[in-house]
């Protein structure tokens, strides 16, 4: 059974053209799920560029990507205790006209990443995600990118996401350098530099003493995080007015992991994708402040039999439900259904019950998405996400469940699209 504090569903959102792609791919790099990133370069074999481009279309296709972090590390690399997290990517498209495909898969991701442009801060799109996210309880870190573009400003987008999308963003982090030369970040928790290395594209890091020109406005946030912390729990507030300083790293991981998961603040990072800078640290908030599936409130559903309310927690133990969120054609197994497992445990090869249709159905085969493969799984469990397949009659929104103990899940309102007709 797997442990599910490991695991992280999460989404990453963003207007289109803010780095969303960019910072996907870097997090398959850096989770050694790609080998490659960046342009093609001229001279490089044929045989890898078609690699590149299978991983990538895989990736870009894929509703769902798997890949595996290790937290925590220093200077990038694993130490005594550094454990592997499980990290379920789930696409939420970005451009307006996706909106409805938006809010399905808001529906089954369990935390999201704000992707912002360091330039163009909070933009149309932006807002009209972070909404959905209000509205299905998503709890949120921001990134915000292309710091190393001409008038990049951190600090204004975090103040935009407090004043135009009405949240408590503070940041965990300075920008170490500007626009060209921006290279690392201070970290207001730890309290060091992290420079990142340009020879491994970002693999690794180099950790630095605070530069002495950032160290009055360091102070200056790190007593604002802290403050802001501190509001959230009583004996951590109790402790900042005897001694701030008898405030330890430890306690302000725990109140900010409390506070970003019932939505009082958004965490906020910074860096550029682009320039490999970033997106390493990135990972690790995903893992130190977005909910795994345990911290997620159980799901209500109705047994269809009775009408009476059922509850299922995230538990193997209980009987199986599952959401379908995203049905696609794939070139090599045919119709897909991506499901989000909210309870009980699955194996390939059963039935079940599609309460839609009323019929038992068998899942010939349940995958998992990696980078660049198609990862055939004996089971699926509470918490996880898989394609099925095998369905003769699916669709978006289908409560699966065990034949024996049905259930349809709460059912949220997802309005179908409205294709215009030209
Ligand atoms: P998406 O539409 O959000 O998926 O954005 P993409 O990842 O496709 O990026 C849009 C453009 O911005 C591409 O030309 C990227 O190379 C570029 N880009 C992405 N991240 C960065 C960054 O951190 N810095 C700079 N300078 N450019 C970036």
């Amino acid at each position: 059974m797997a442990d599910l504090a490991f695991q992280r569903n999460f989404g990453i959102a963003a207007h289109i053209d803010a780095g969303k792609t960019t910072t996907t791919e870097r997090i398959l790099y850096y989770t050694g799920m790609t080998h490659k990133i960046g342009e093609v370069h001229e001279g490089a074999a044929i045989t890898d560029w078609m690699e590149q481009e299978k991983e990538r279309g895989i990736t870009i296709t894929s509703a769902s990507v798997t890949c595996y972090w290790k937290f925590p590390t220093v200077q990038g690399q694993a130490i005594p205790g550094t454990k592997q997290y499980k990290f379920n990517i789930i696409d939420t498209p970005g451009h307006v006209d996706f909106t409805v495909e938006v809010e399905r898969s808001m529906r089954v991701l369990d935390g999201l990443v704000a992707l912002f442009s360091a330039v163009d801060g909070v933009e149309p799109q932006s807002e009209t995600v972070w909404r959905q996210a209000n509205r299905y309880h998503v709890p949120r870190i921001g990134f915000v990118n292309k710091m190393d573009r001409a008038g990049a400003d951190f600090l204004n987008v975090v103040r935009q996401v407090r004043e135009m999308l009405g949240a408590k963003s503070v940041p965990l982090q300075l920008p170490i350098g500007a626009e060209d030369h921006f290279k690392g970040v201070v970290d207001l928790v730890e309290m060091k530099g992290i420079i990142w290395d340009e020879a491994t594209l970002g693999m690794t890091y180099q950790e630095v003493p605070i530069p002495d020109d950032m160290k009055e406005e360091v102070e200056e946030w790190r007593n604002h995080l802290i403050e802001t912390v501190a509001e959230y729990d009583e004996k951590l507030m109790e402790k900042y007015f005897e001694d701030p300083h008898s405030i330890t790293n430890d306690e302000i991981y725990a109140v900010l992991r409390k506070a970003t998961i019932d939505m009082s603040i958004v965490p906020m990072l910074c860096g550029s994708a682009f320039k490999n800078k970033g997106v390493q640290t990135l990972l690790d908030a995903v893992v130190r402040y977005l909910p795994s599936p345990i911290d997620i409130a159980a799901v209500k559903g109705v047994d269809p039999r009775t009408g009476e309310e059922v509850v299922r927690k995230t538990d193997p133990k209980e009987p199986f439900a599952a959401l379908a969120f995203k049905i696609m054609t794939d070139p090599f197994v045919g119709r897909l259904a991506y499901f989000r497992c909210y309870s009980g445990h699955l194996d390939a090869g059963s039935y079940v019950l599609n309460n839609r249709t009323g019929r038992n159905e068998r899942i010939s085969r349940i995958l998992q998405m990696f980078a660049n493969k198609q990862n055939p799984i004996d089971f699926i469990e509470a918490g996880d996400i898989g394609a099925a397949v095998g369905f003769k009659d699916i669709k978006t929104g289908d409560t699966l469940s065990d034949p024996d103990h049905p259930i349809v899940l709460e059912s949220m309102f997802i309005p179908e699209p409205v294709i215009a007709v030209a």
